[in-house]
């Protein structure tokens, strides 16, 4: 089956007890039982609840994975990722994060003894030489956030695994439908389904997608103890969300590519960063490894927060907001957004200017995207 149609079929037949075409809403906690221990599969919601397991279901199709599990947010599924880990292991991570994964690491994984290192990932030497003998784990996040920097993730998983380290990859900028790391190697998949997957910018919502069953329990042992389970509803706007992802996906692509073009042409704007641009540095390993270059646009407006602050006062259409995947589109100020925890110089290091500003490039009409973006440079 092609993945528009699993993502309208899989996990979602109609309903055995009702014959409802469309999943039901399972708003219930608990599930009577026949008799002690004997039941249909469900016993209490926050260790499994049939909307959600529809939702885990499809999505584990989607990335061709075996395994789904769905959290109340993006970095719930993060943090239960790394708690299968024990004080002194070792993760190797790129500088280039989202901001919330960055913090997670420093106010929750660090305090309790897990090290990590952060270099730069488009360097392959730098990624080898970051080894210790307690590395379990290699983070990859690509295209990263706010920079679309693009690292490579079956060279990053073919170091990784022969020195016998899994290798995790934060998927929500380009979801299933243009990159399926878990083909590429890697051994575990997490979105913030909060982004593209639900797309309407609607809910806070996590995943991750695995083939190993030995990681796959123990993550589930961490969702069953700690319980940052997705409600039925949301799981349920969720699904509904999956549904188009497909074309949605399609056209934000189309319209951030006029968007990327257009900005290229604005004498307002210093450097235009899109994967899709030929002079994107990560464009050849874009190609190879993705399917589209997705709906995130970035580029360096000429001056500073003053100007910025202008641009996106002039802004009728595009939100200033954080977020992103939405089929809306927004506007962000990284620097004091999303990578306001970062320090200084990392913000600097990696390129997250006081110029930079980030487009979630949404399905609305390019026409009048391309006129909003036009009008606010125009100062
Ligand atoms: C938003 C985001 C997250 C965190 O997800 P939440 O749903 O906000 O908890 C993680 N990684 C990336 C790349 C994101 O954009």
């Amino acid at each position: 089956m092609k993945f528009e149609t699993k993502a309208i079929w899989v996990g979602q037949e109609a309903d055995k007890a009702t014959g409802a075409t469309i999943v039901p809403i399972y708003q219930t906690s608990t599930f009577t039982q026949e008799e002690v221990n004997k039941h249909k599969g469900y016993e209490y919601s926050r260790v499994g609840n049939p909307t959600r397991t529809a939702l885990d279901t499809c999505l584990a199709s989607l990335e061709e994975g075996k395994y789904g599990l769905t959290f109340s947010s993006g970095l719930a599924a993060e943090h239960a990722i790394l708690s299968v880990l024990h004080p002194g292991d070792h993760v190797i991570v790129p500088e280039d994060m989202y901001g919330g994964t960055y913090r997670l690491i420093k106010e929750i994984f660090e305090p309790v003894n897990i090290k990590f290192t952060f270099t730069d990932f488009t360097d392959m030497e730098l990624i080898r030489k970051s080894f210790l003998p307690s590395t379990k784990m290699v983070w990859i996040e690509t295209p990263t956030n706010p920079t679309l920097k693009i690292f490579d993730i079956k060279a990053i998983s073919e170091i990784s695994h022969k020195k016998n380290a899994s290798v995790v990859v934060d998927n929500t900028f380009l979801s299933p439908y243009f990159q399926k790391p878990l083909k590429l190697g890697a051994d575990i998949v997490v979105h913030s389904t909060t982004k593209y997957i639900n797309g309407h910018s609607d809910l806070i919502g996590g995943a991750i997608i695995l083939n190993s069953k030995e990681l796959y329990d123990k993550i589930l042992l961490v969702q069953k103890s700690i319980g940052a389970v997705p409600s039925p509803f949301d799981s349920w706007l969720t699904l509904r969300g999956v549904k188009t992802l497909a074309v949605r996906m399609r056209q934000h692509e189309q319209n951030a590519f006029q968007v990327a073009r257009f900005l290229q042409q604005q004498p307002n704007v210093s450097e235009v960063f899109f994967p899709g641009l030929e002079s994107h540095p990560g464009h050849a390993i874009a190609k190879k490894q993705m399917t589209g270059f997705g709906g995130v646009v970035s580029f360096k407006i000429k001056g500073g927060l003053a100007e910025s602050n202008n641009f996106f006062k002039k802004l009728k259409i595009f939100q200033l907001a954080d977020s992103l995947g939405g089929v809306e589109s927004l506007a962000n100020y990284s620097a004091l957004m999303t990578h306001d925890y970062f320090p200084k110089e990392l913000r600097k290091k990696i390129g997250v200017s006081d110029n930079l500003i980030r487009l979630s490039v949404g399905i609305e009409h390019i026409d009048d995207l391309l006129a909003d973006l036009q009008n606010a440079l125009n100062q």
